[in-house]
């Protein structure tokens, strides 16, 4: 299968090109035409021969995510909706400079990005899950979800509205990115937490996360980097043994195995004692704080039974809460609790001496939200097909 260039890291492509008898500088051209001017075309590269041109061609692909629609939420936010070479469909959501989300206070522009088509771990919550899992992404279709937001960004215009209430791409997307390409970087902050289990796709994030943390590549630093998962044990311990000092959130929402296994299948199999020992051997690697993500559901895990325990395991691992109020699932019967509950859960999380926050603005339920866009336009995609089979009388 040829690989994409974007999976490859800088040391790969330099042995690559000293096969072909080509000089050392020429890796460090391709490399800034991909991820400093994030070209779409192996002809933009203009300062590379026409044969190392025309051999990369021959060698590897240069593919690029296609825009199919995008969304933005009162308080900033975007959503992206990307199609991919075989059709599938993946979101990234940009959420524009928020102190109160992760990382410092500095951050300026956040991505979170999918690591998979779909998730084969269907917490009863979560929109990725409910259509199941189709395959893992590539590394270079990770990295591109980055370039593609700053290819977007750099074209400075929203195109107008489509017909089906999202915004219509641009008819041509890629060439004005190119005129007004700069070494100067957007996304300075990822979260590894759209669709799909990330560290279910390990070697292809941590591929993915090595090009996009290096000089060459994406620019951003390890520990603007956060990984989520719902709880796979063995690879938080194989993440913690990773140089790289990435940042970990554990997908939590709920403190006790009795309500994880209401709502997340992963605890029956890594059930909280497992769990928070992996936890723990992270946190002891890296001497990092770890982040306990904790959407609140109503009726379901925002009782104050779940203070205690809960508040016991932040306390052990040194972690800090995110409670997140549920945003609603199309087609799942799931509710947020009322705003007195979510301050009151709070309130008695503190009480215990928890560092905890409480997401108060709307739009910014990246995990609850995730995938409804994809599994709205599948409808209508599934819907169309069906319209265009029936035979015309
Ligand atoms: S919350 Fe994460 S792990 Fe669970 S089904 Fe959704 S995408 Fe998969």
């Amino acid at each position: 299968m040829v690989r994409d260039i974007k999976s490859l890291l800088a040391d790969e492509l330099q042995a690559q090109f000293r096969d072909w008898n080509q000089p050392a500088y020429r890796a460090t051209q391709a490399l800034d035409w991909v991820y400093g001017r994030r070209v779409t075309s192996w002809d933009a590269m203009t300062n590379l021969p026409k044969v190392l041109r025309d051999l990369l061609r021959k060698h590897y692909t240069l593919q690029s995510l296609a825009l199919v629609q995008l969304h933005r939420a009162e308080d900033g936010t975007i959503k992206f909706l990307w199609r991919l070479d075989d059709q599938s469909l993946i979101e990234s959501v940009l959420i524009p400079a928020n102190p109160a989300l992760y990382g410092e206070a500095s951050d300026r522009h956040t991505l979170c990005v999918s690591t998979q088509v779909g998730c084969a771990y269907g917490c009863k919550f979560c929109a990725s899950g409910l259509d199941g899992y189709k395959r893992n992404l590539r590394p270079d279709e990770i990295v591109e979800q980055v370039l593609a937001v700053e290819r977007w960004h750099l074209q400075q215009t929203v195109p107008a509205p489509a017909a089906d209430g999202g915004v219509a791409p641009a008819a041509d997307s890629a060439a004005p990115a190119l005129k007004a390409a700069s070494p100067e970087r957007l996304i300075n902050n990822l979260v590894i937490m759209g669709m799909g289990e990330p560290l279910a796709n390990y070697e292809n994030l941590l591929t993915a996360l090595r090009i996009l943390n290096a000089p060459w590549g994406g620019g951003i630093g390890a520990r603007k980097i956060t990984i989520s998962t719902s709880g796979l044990a063995p690879q938080i311990r194989r993440l913690a043994d990773d140089p790289l000092q990435f940042r970990l959130a554990i997908s939590l929402h709920g403190a006790t195995d009795e309500t994880r296994n209401k709502i997340m299948p992963v605890n029956r199999k890594f059930p909280l004692s497992e769990l928070t020992l992996a936890c723990e051997y992270y946190q002891k690697r890296k001497e990092r704080m770890i982040t306990l993500e904790y959407i609140l559901i109503s009726g379901v895990n925002d009782g104050l039974e779940q203070i205690k325990p809960l508040a016991a395991l932040a306390n052990r691992l040194n972690a800090k809460v995110n409670l997140i109020p549920y945003n609603r699932v199309e087609g799942l019967d799931w509710v947020r609790p009322s705003e007195s509950v979510q301050e009151g859960f709070l309130a008695a999380l503190e009480d215990q001496r928890v560092v905890a926050t409480l997401r108060r603005e709307k739009g910014h339920d990246i995990a609850a939200a995730c995938g409804q866009l994809r599994l709205q336009r599948e409808k209508v995609e599934q819907a169309q097909k069906k319209v265009a089979a029936v035979p015309a009388r």
